[in-house]
């Protein structure tokens, strides 16, 4: 569904995704782990068009999408296109970034009215079944600073799906939660994951990582140090000293 070819995006002299080649199938479940600063996030954002790319290409469904070449430099394509584009890989942050100002029906029904030009009996449907889908059926008209963590989460991911994306990007999901909210928030993730979503899921969580992953991805310093089965991934055969260390300090 989603192809990267030699993708390098650098900010000044640091290159934080260095000629990642990536395929994602239709259905995949990958998780990146790595190190802070490894540029999970960077490469995340590239993949949704948030961050631009320096050089390599990007393939959507099999079309090469985002950018067009000007001169010797790689811009990105028309507003309009982006937007269709962005709209069909939904994305959640680790801060949930919900509009304030708006109520909890209101948030989901947004993107909906804006981008996808729905009308309002439309969204405000969708909306009502996708607040079911990830578990808050009753919490559409209160605001969002009225919600514990998990619950704006599952909104974000409600927001998200009300787009009908055709796959979904997650960058640590619930690093932001307390200890105890996390689970209902990777069960929201999970029950996707079971309907055949595809995602890319970035996580410090190793238990959900081995559970829900088909593909493990390994990062360092921009490139993919290991990639594999989880079985392979996490089999001490073909660790790397290098993640052995990572998986160690995460105990
Ligand atoms: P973390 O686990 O802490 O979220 P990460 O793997 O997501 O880390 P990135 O956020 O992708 O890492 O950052 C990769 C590198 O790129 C880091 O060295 C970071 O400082 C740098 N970087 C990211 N965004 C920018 C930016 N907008 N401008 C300059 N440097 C940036
Ligand atoms: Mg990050």
């Amino acid at each position: 569904i989603l192809e990267l070819k030699q993708v390098v995006k650098s900010f000044g002299s640091l290159t934080a995704v260095n000629h990642i080649d990536l395929k994602i199938k239709r259905g995949e479940k990958v998780v990146i782990v790595g190190p802070s600063g490894s540029g999970k996030s960077t490469l995340l954002r590239t993949m949704n068009f948030l961050e631009t790319i320096d050089s390599g290409e990007i393939l959507f469904e099999k079309e090469p999408c985002g950018y067009v070449t000007r001169g010797d430099k790689l811009v990105l394509d028309s507003q309009k296109k982006l937007c269709a584009l962005r709209s069909e890989i939904g994305m959640v942050f680790q801060q949930f970034n919900l509009f304030p100002h708006m109520t909890v029906l209101q948030n989901v029904m947004e993107g909906q009215v804006t981008v996808l030009k729905k009308s309002k009996a439309e969204a405000k449907d969708t909306a009502y079944k996708m607040l079911d889908k990830v578990g808050l059926p009753d919490r559409s008209d209160v605001y969002p600073v009225t919600l514990s963590g998990g619950q704006k989460q599952r909104v974000a991911i409600a927001r998200a799906l009300a787009m009908q994306p055709k796959m979904m990007l997650f960058d640590e999901p619930t690093s932001a939660l307390d200890p105890e909210l996390v689970g209902e928030v990777f069960d929201t993730i999970r029950s996707l994951a079971n309907e055949g979503m595809t995602m890319v899921i970035v996580t410090h969580n190793m238990g959900f990582a081995r559970e829900v992953a088909d593909t493990v991805i390994f990062m360092e310093q921009g490139d993919f140090i290991a990639k594999g089965t989880p079985d392979e991934f996490f089999s001490s055969k073909v660790l790397h000293p290098r993640i052995s260390e990572f998986l160690d300090k995460l105990l």
